[in-house]
C-alpha cells in the first residue's frame, strides 16, 4: 500500500483532474492538490464515487512552506507519497517587448520552482521507500513558441530537471519522466483562443487540421500516458520526454 499513494498538482481541473481520476481508478490513493482545496471537490468526488480514495489538499506549489506542509499532510493522512505528478501550470503569454517581470516570474515560479519544491519534498519519502515515480508536465512549447518566452523556458527547464532527477534518483528505485503534450482541450487552451479573439471551436478546428492524427488531444490522452509512466512495470523507462501531441513533434 505504501507504494500506491500519489500526489497530482493542479488537479482541480483539466489535465490534472484527468490524471488524478485515472490514478484513482488504477488503485492509487490520490492527493488532489490545487491552489484552492474547495476547487478539488469535483475531482475528489469522481475518485471516491468510483470506489477510490482521495484527499483534497490546498497549496501553492511555488511556496516552500505550503509545499512542505502539504506533503507532510499527505504522508500523515494517506501514507508516504511515492508517486508525484507535477502538473500545476499557468499561462501569462506576451511577446517579449510586452512581457512584464511578473509575467516571467509567475510562470517560472509555478512550473519550475513548483516542480522543484514538490520533487524535493516528495523524494524524501521515495528514497526512504526505495521506490518512486515522478512525472513532469512539459509541453511542445519547450521547442519555442511565439508569445511564450516564459512558458517555453519553463517547459524546456522541466526537461532538464527530469533528466537530472532521473540520474540522481535512479539508484533509489525512482524514475523521472516528462510528458510533453501538444494541444489539449482544457480551460487553458480555451483561454488562449479567447486571448487571440477567435472562438474556441474555430481555434480547435484550425489546430486539428495540422495534427497528423487529425484531432486535438483530450486530457484522458495525457492521463493514459501518465498511468503507464507511474506504473511499476515502467521501471526501466526514465529521463524520457514523451510527446503526446498526435504527431512526431519533438
Ligand atoms: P488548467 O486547466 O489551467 O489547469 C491548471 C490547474 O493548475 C488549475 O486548477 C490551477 O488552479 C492549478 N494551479 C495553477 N497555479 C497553481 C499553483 N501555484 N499551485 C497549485 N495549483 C496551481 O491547465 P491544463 O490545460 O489542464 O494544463 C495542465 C498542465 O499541462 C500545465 O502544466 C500545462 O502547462 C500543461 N500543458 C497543457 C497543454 C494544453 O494544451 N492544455 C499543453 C501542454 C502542456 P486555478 O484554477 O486556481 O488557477
Amino acid at each position: 500500500m505504501t507504494q500506491r499513494i500519489a500526489i497530482v498538482t493542479g488537479a482541480a481541473r483539466g489535465i490534472g483532474a484527468a490524471i488524478a481520476t485515472r490514478l484513482g481508478r488504477d488503485g492509487f490513493a490520490v492527493a488532489v492538490l490545487d491552489l484552492d482545496a474547495d476547487a478539488c471537490a469535483g475531482t475528489v468526488a469522481a475518485i471516491t464515487g468510483a470506489g477510490g480514495t482521495a484527499l483534497a489538499v490546498g497549496a501553492d506549489v511555488a511556496v516552500t512552506e505550503q509545499v512542505e506542509a502539504a506533503v507532510a499532510r499527505v504522508a500523515a493522512e494517506l501514507g508516504p507519497p511515492t508517486v508525484l505528478v507535477n502538473n500545476a501550470g499557468i499561462l501569462r503569454d506576451n511577446l517579449i517587448f510586452k512581457m512584464t517581470d511578473d509575467d516571467w516570474d509567475s510562470v517560472i515560479g509555478v512550473h519550475l520552482r513548483g516542480a522543484f519544491l514538490m520533487s524535493r519534498a516528495v523524494q524524501r519519502h521515495q528514497t526512504e521507500q526505495r521506490y518512486g515515480r515522478i512525472v513532469n508536465l512539459s509541453s511542445t512549447s519547450a521547442q519555442g513558441n511565439r508569445g511564450q518566452a516564459n512558458y517555453a523556458t519553463a517547459k524546456a527547464g522541466l526537461q532538464g530537471l527530469t533528466k537530472t532527477l532521473a540520474i540522481e534518483l535512479g539508484k533509489f528505485g525512482v524514475t523521472v519522466n516528462a510528458i510533453a503534450p501538444g494541444f489539449i482541450e482544457t480551460d487553458m487552451t480555451a483561454a488562449t483562443a479567447a486571448r487571440l479573439g477567435v472562438s474556441f471551436e474555430d481555434f480547435k478546428s484550425g489546430v486539428s487540421a495540422a495534427i497528423p492524427v487529425g484531432r486535438i488531444g483530450q486530457p484522458e490522452d495525457v492521463a493514459a500516458t501518465a498511468a503507464f509512466l507511474v506504473s511499476a512495470e515502467a521501471g526501466f523507462v526514465t529521463g524520457q520526454v514523451i510527446y503526446v501531441s498526435g504527431g512526431p513533434a519533438d
